[in-house]
């Protein structure tokens, strides 16, 4: 393995990163902007992606009535026990976390006795209408038949069980969000999927739409159903948070899916336009500009005036409640560095954006699973200097924060304490935070929560 790149020639030549990374890992105005993405991983490059299986599993556990089972060693459901803060306005069942807990012998003679076991005594037990059965790298090693089995046992319970295909060789993370829509796909599926009945069904509705790729985090679901409702659009449902298999069952009345988290769900986005004729649109509610122009977008789709009135006064409201609060952040903010790695692009672009609305400046912006366009957007906005990673490793993740002297790092649960290590704020903009980032409040969280951590006299002492 070669090591020897370095972006920042002004500095320190002591740090570096591999060789076979050079390609992923951009300046703006230094070199090309586009960074090569959605690749595997580089072998001997500890990454800071999660796995095919961690994949799958975020993006269904908000699946409120769900048994979620994880066909594999104990460590793979407990690396994913309770992952997301998502709220439920229902079942809690999705909040356990079961494993068939597979040992030596298990993968010696394979584990499929095993697995029917545990599917035995959780249907005994919960009496569940649905569950998945997620495979992991171990079964994708032996192969067990997930789907033989899954098949057998739902024509024995009459339930409807769903093999998770997330075994860790398939891929990166962004295989575990195609997994995981393949397994929505297999419960949408509506009774008639004749094209005449799907518009007849459409045709009955109004104004309603699905959500995806919002997991209901400290109840953000809520508040963008809230704002939604108020002009006069209804949400049919929301993938996956607060999710449940009846709701799930009615996922193509909408006429139209606004998009969230680009990244794990337009591929759903896009097989239900291929299947059902439901056309999808990418939103953004994180920050003012993206929140206010996406609420816009959504009106407009309707093509009705009264909405679309009703959309601006709403904006107006949100938007003279906070201005004065958000205008005192800015100025105490000015001239802050902040660092961004985080999961998909998406947000990645929303950030800098919402960081710009706060008067801080970006200085490396990252994400796990990135597309081109994504990385192109990226680079359009951000400033000259700024580095631009895709599927960076912990290294070089405190090289670049070092060298560009970020106050702030903004990340998820494996980047904390990276950032506490070099003595940099940290906010959590993942499945642990426990308030709601989204919208207009959201957008109030989190310029309080930038300002507590980034001005903390705590940074004086480290
Ligand atoms: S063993 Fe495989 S599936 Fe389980 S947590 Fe590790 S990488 Fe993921």
């Amino acid at each position: 393995m070669k090591v020897v790149v370095k972006l920042d020639s002004t500095k320190s030549k002591k740090k570096s990163f591999i060789a076979e990374r050079s390609e992923s890992i951009s300046m703006k105005g230094h070199q090309k902007s586009q960074v090569k993405c959605d690749t595997d991983s580089v072998a001997g490059s500890m990454s800071q992606r999660a796995c095919v299986f961690c994949g799958a599993r975020v993006v269904l556990n908000p699946i409120t009535d769900a048994i979620h089972l994880v066909h594999g060693p104990i460590g793979c459901a407990s690396y994913t026990w309770d992952i997301r803060g998502s709220l439920s306005s229902g079942s809690e069942l999705y909040r356990n976390s079961f494993s068939t807990d597979m040992k030596e012998k298990d993968v010696i003679f394979g584990g499929e006795k095993k697995l029917e076991q545990a599917i035995d005594e959780l249907v005994d037990e919960y009496h569940p209408k649905l569950m998945f059965v997620y495979s992991t790298c171990i079964v994708g090693v032996i192969g067990d038949d997930l789907d033989a089995v899954c098949k057998k046992k739902s024509l024995q319970y009459g339930i409807e069980i769903i093999p998770v295909q997330s075994s860790g060789f398939i891929g990166n993370k962004a295989a575990g969000y195609r997994a995981a829509c393949d397994a929505i796909l297999k419960i949408i599926k509506p009774e008639e999927t004749t094209s005449q009945a799907i518009i007849e069904r459409k045709s009955n509705c109004k104004r309603v739409i699905n959500y995806l790729g919002d997991f209901n985090l400290a109840a953000e679901a809520w508040i963008i159903q809230g704002y939604l409702k108020e002009i006069g659009i209804d949400i049919n449902v929301t993938f996956t948070g607060d999710a449940n298999y009846e709701a799930l069952k009615k996922a193509t009345d909408a006429e139209l899916n606004i998009i969230q988290c680009a990244g794990s769900m337009t591929y759903l986005a896009k097989k239900m336009e291929e299947l059902y004729g439901i056309p999808y649109m990418h939103i953004s509610f994180l920050g003012i500009e993206d929140t206010k122009e996406s609420l816009r977008r959504i009106a407009h789709f309707f093509q009705n005036i009264e909405l679309e009135e009703k959309t601006e006064k709403l904006i107006a409201r949100e938007e003279s409640q906070i201005a004065k609060t958000l205008h005192w952040y800015k100025q105490q903010l000015q001239g802050k560095k902040a660092a961004i790695y985080v999961g998909g692009g998406f947000k990645a672009i929303s950030l800098i954006k919402q960081f710009n609305e706060i008067g801080i400046e970006v200085v490396m912006v990252g994400t796990q699973t990135g597309r081109k366009e994504e990385y192109d957007t990226i680079a359009d906005l951000a400033t000259a200097g700024t580095v631009i990673l895709d599927d960076a490793n912990p290294s070089e993740l405190e090289q670049f924060m070092t060298e560009k002297a970020a106050d702030l790092l903004v990340g998820g649960v494996k980047e904390r304490p990276l950032a506490y290590k070099l003595g940099v704020a940290f906010i959590d903009h993942n499945h642990d935070r426990k308030h709601p980032l989204s919208g207009f409040i959201g957008a109030v969280n989190f310029a309080t929560e930038v300002h507590s951590t980034v001005c903390s006299p705590v940074w004086k002492y480290v």
